[in-house]
């Protein structure tokens, strides 16, 4: 069975990937596109373009909505689409935590699949699970993520599913000196159940994270980085496959392939 794709953010870094990735794929039928302004009526091979994803869901029925968009605009578009029974593949990050409540209950009500991923990177979601196992043993954390400077929001998606994934194993730890200071606010990154998640944001990087693990004169290091946006289109790919597979909520890759 072909599957048919939208994706909204066409003109974005990702979105463009994806295009080019979806359009490439035999399995795969991209029927439409979801852009927040209409500067041409066509992409690519005649694919329309829409500002309004009801109107893009009513004359195009898609199978699954690819979201590479921004966090303001990421919400209203997963719930329309599963309002509509459309599969989301989400890869924008931003969400809060009673937003992806409200999209779980809405996955649970209509049963269909919905795949939110941080990270599409395999190489990343790997980072994350190794991280995890070995927080069980060094509870002291401190992650560094480094992003271009286009990125809106901060940490980012993919520090915050790892520092929940470290959660689940890690034991409650104080970290720093119990009377440290910050001279400068904001020096010792954002406090995550007392780990520490400090964000870079520099012209040049694309995608990049070390999760730091100390102990007893000893540091471990795990580190991945995306040179490119190609890294996050296996992920991608193989999102819009399970997704059809699912009836539930998927959050995190780790869940899918792991
Ligand atoms: P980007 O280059 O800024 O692209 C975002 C695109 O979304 C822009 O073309 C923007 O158009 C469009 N857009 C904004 N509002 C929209 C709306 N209401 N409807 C349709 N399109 C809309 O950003 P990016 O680097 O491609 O990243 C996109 C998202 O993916 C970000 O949240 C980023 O954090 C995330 N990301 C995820 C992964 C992952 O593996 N999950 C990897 C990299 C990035 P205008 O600028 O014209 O408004």
């Amino acid at each position: 069975m072909v599957i048919k794709v939208a994706i909204a953010g066409p003109r974005g870094k990702m979105g463009r990937e994806a295009v080019s990735t979806v359009i490439k794929n035999a399995e795969f039928l991209l029927v439409g596109l979801l852009d927040s302004k209409k500067q041409e009526e066509t992409l690519g091979d005649n694919i329309p373009i829409f500002t309004s994803l009801t109107e893009l869901i009513e004359e195009t029925a898609p199978d699954v909505l690819v979201d590479l968009t921004v966090p303001s605009a990421v919400y209203d578009h997963t719930i329309t689409a599963l309002e509509y029974g459309v599969r989301p593949v989400v890869g924008t990050t931003g969400f809060s935590d009673a937003q992806l409540d409200s999209i779980r209950n809405l996955v649970e009500e209509k049963q269909i699949g919905c795949i939110i991923a941080p990270n599409f990177s395999i190489g990343a979601v790997l980072m994350m699970k190794f991280a995890q196992t070995a927080a069980k043993y060094l509870p002291n954390v401190e992650i560094i993520e480094m992003h271009h400077d286009e990125k809106i929001d901060a940490p980012s998606g993919t520090a915050i599913k790892t520092a929940q994934m470290i959660q689940n194993t890690r034991k409650e730890a104080t970290q720093g000196h119990p009377q440290e200071e910050e001279i400068l606010p904001g020096a010792r990154g954002a406090n995550f159940e007392g780990m520490r998640i400090h964000s870079v944001r520099l012209p040049g990087l694309i995608a990049h994270q070390q999760v730091l693990l100390g102990g007893d004169g000893q540091l471990l290091t795990l580190r991945h980085d995306s040179f490119n946006r190609g890294s996050f289109m296996s992920g991608v790919v193989l999102s819009i496959k399970e997704v059809m597979c699912q009836n539930k909520l998927i959050y995190g890759l780790e869940e899918i392939i792991l």
